[in-house]
C-alpha cells in the first residue's frame, strides 16, 4: 500500500455534480460508469450513484464491466447497459443477459438478429443505438426500416444516438443538429411502422453542458459528473471529483548543460529539479513530458524522459530551497479548470489523465 501517493475520490462532490445536472431538466440521469468509472472506480462510483443519487439504470461499455459490478456488488438496485462490446452473438453469454439486470445495447443488425432468434433472449429489452451520422456503431435507418416489422411485438424500450461533435459550441446547423434531425426520423420510421419507443436518449456531457438533447427521457453523462468540462469555452463549473496527490521524493539543482536522467536531456539553464514517485506505470500517458503546470504555488514542467516509476519536475533556480523531499503536492486538484489544463499541455484530454491512473495509485474514497 503507498501512503503518500495516492487519488482522492470524494463521493459529496460526485453527488453535488450529481444534483446540479439535474437540475437541467426533467430527464432521468443515466449515468456512464465505463472505464472503471473514468479511473474513478467503478464499484464505489456504482453503489454511490445507486444508493445515493437514486440511480436506476447505469451505462458501462462491455459485458465484462457489467459482471464484475454485479459480481461485487449482487444486490446493486439497477440496471447496467452495455453499450459496445455486449458479445450478445454469443450464445454461451446469453445467460447473463437472460438472469441478470444486464441490457445489451444493440447496434448492429447482428445484434438485433442475435436477441429476436434466440428464445434465452425472448424477454430482454429491446435498446437499439442508431448511427445518426457519427458513424462509429449504431443502425442506419435504412436497417431500421428494414427490422421495424419485426419489432412491433416486442416494441423498443430505448432509443437512442451518440453525437460526435458536442463538444464545440452548439450553432443551428451543425453536425449536432443534424444529427438531431436524423434521430428524429428515427423515430418517425418506428411509429409509421406501429413500433411502440418507450425511452429515448442523445446527451453525452458536452451536449448537456450546452443543454442541449434534454428533451429525451434520459440524459447520458459520463465526464462531466467526475469533473472536467468538455466544450471550450468551458460552461461546465462542477467539480473535480478526484484530486491526484503525491509527493516529491527527492530534489536536488542542476547547473545549465548537466544531463538528466535516461537518455541525453540536458538541462538548458541553471535550475532546481524534484523527482516524484509517478511514472508511466502510475499515469499512462505519453505525452506528459514538457507539461507544464503550477506545483505549490511554483510552476514547473516535467523534464527529461518519464519513468516507469518517476517523473522530473524542473523548476527556476529561485525555487531551490522552497520545495523539498517529503513535500506533498496535487498533481491535480478538486478545481476542474486544472486537469483541463493539464490535459492541454500534455497534449491530449481530460478522459485519458483520468482512465490513466492505473492501479499502481490507491483510490481512497471520501464522503466529504
Ligand atoms: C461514453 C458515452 C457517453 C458519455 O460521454 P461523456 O462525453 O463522457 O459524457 C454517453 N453515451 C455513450 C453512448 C457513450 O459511449
Amino acid at each position: 500500500m503507498r501512503h503518500s501517493t495516492f487519488l482522492e475520490v470524494n463521493l459529496g462532490l460526485l453527488q453535488e455534480n450529481f444534483l446540479k445536472i439535474k437540475s437541467f431538466s426533467s430527464a432521468k440521469i443515466l449515468p456512464m460508469v465505463k472505464a472503471d468509472a473514468y479511473g474513478n472506480g467503478i464499484i464505489a462510483i456504482s453503489k454511490y450513484l445507486v444508493e445515493q443519487c437514486e440511480v436506476r439504470t447505469l451505462g458501462c461499455a462491455s459485458l465484462g464491466e457489467a459482471l464484475h459490478v454485479f459480481n461485487q456488488c449482487p444486490d446493486l438496485n439497477a440496471e447496467m447497459m452495455v453499450f459496445s462490446d455486449s458479445e450478445i452473438s454469443n450464445p454461451e453469454l446469453a445467460e447473463a443477459y437472460a438472469n441478470l439486470a444486464i441490457t445489451p445495447v444493440l447496434h448492429q443488425r447482428s445484434d438485433v438478429e442475435a436477441v429476436l432468434h434466440n428464445p434465452v433472449l425472448s424477454k430482454i429489452p429491446i435498446t437499439l443505438k442508431i448511427n445518426t451520422g457519427m458513424n462509429r456503431l449504431g443502425l442506419s435507418l435504412d436497417e431500421l426500416a428494414e427490422l421495424a416489422p419485426k419489432l412491433k411485438t416486442r416494441g423498443v424500450k430505448h432509443l437512442m444516438t451518440h453525437f460526435s461533435c458536442s463538444y464545440y459550441s452548439l450553432k443551428d446547423g451543425d453536425k449536432s443538429h443534424r444529427q438531431m434531425d436524423e434521430f428524429k426520423k428515427a423515430k418517425d420510421i418506428l411509429k409509421n411502422a406501429g413500433v411502440e419507443v418507450k425511452e429515448t436518449s442523445v446527451a453525452n456531457s458536452g451536449a448537456i453542458e450546452q443543454k442541449f438533447g434534454m428533451n429525451e427521457t434520459y440524459i447520458r453523462p459520463g465526464l462531466m459528473l467526475y469533473g472536467p468540462p468538455s466544450v471550450e469555452p468551458r460552461i461546465w463549473d462542477g467539480h473535480q471529483i478526484s484530486k491526484l496527490q503525491t509527493k516529491i521524493l527527492k530534489t536536488f539543482i542542476v547547473k545549465k548543460g548537466t544531463p538528466v536522467g535516461y537518455g541525453i536531456n540536458v538541462a538548458g539553464e541553471d535550475g532546481f529539479i524534484a523527482i516524484i514517485p509517478i511514472g508511466y506505470a502510475d499515469l499512462s500517458v505519453t505525452t506528459a513530458s514538457g507539461a507544464e503546470l503550477m506545483i505549490n504555488g511554483h510552476k514547473a514542467k516535467i523534464f527529461a524522459r518519464v519513468n516507469m516509476d518517476m517523473s522530473f519536475l524542473i523548476f527556476d533556480a529561485s525555487v531551490a530551497g522552497k520545495l523539498k523531499a517529503g513535500d506533498s503536492i496535487e498533481f491535480w486538484n478538486h478545481d476542474n479548470r486544472t486537469i483541463a489544463d493539464l490535459a492541454i499541455q500534455m497534449k491530449t484530454i481530460p478522459y485519458q489523465l483520468m482512465c490513466g491512473v492505473t492501479n499502481r495509485i490507491p483510490r481512497i474514497y471520501k464522503v466529504k
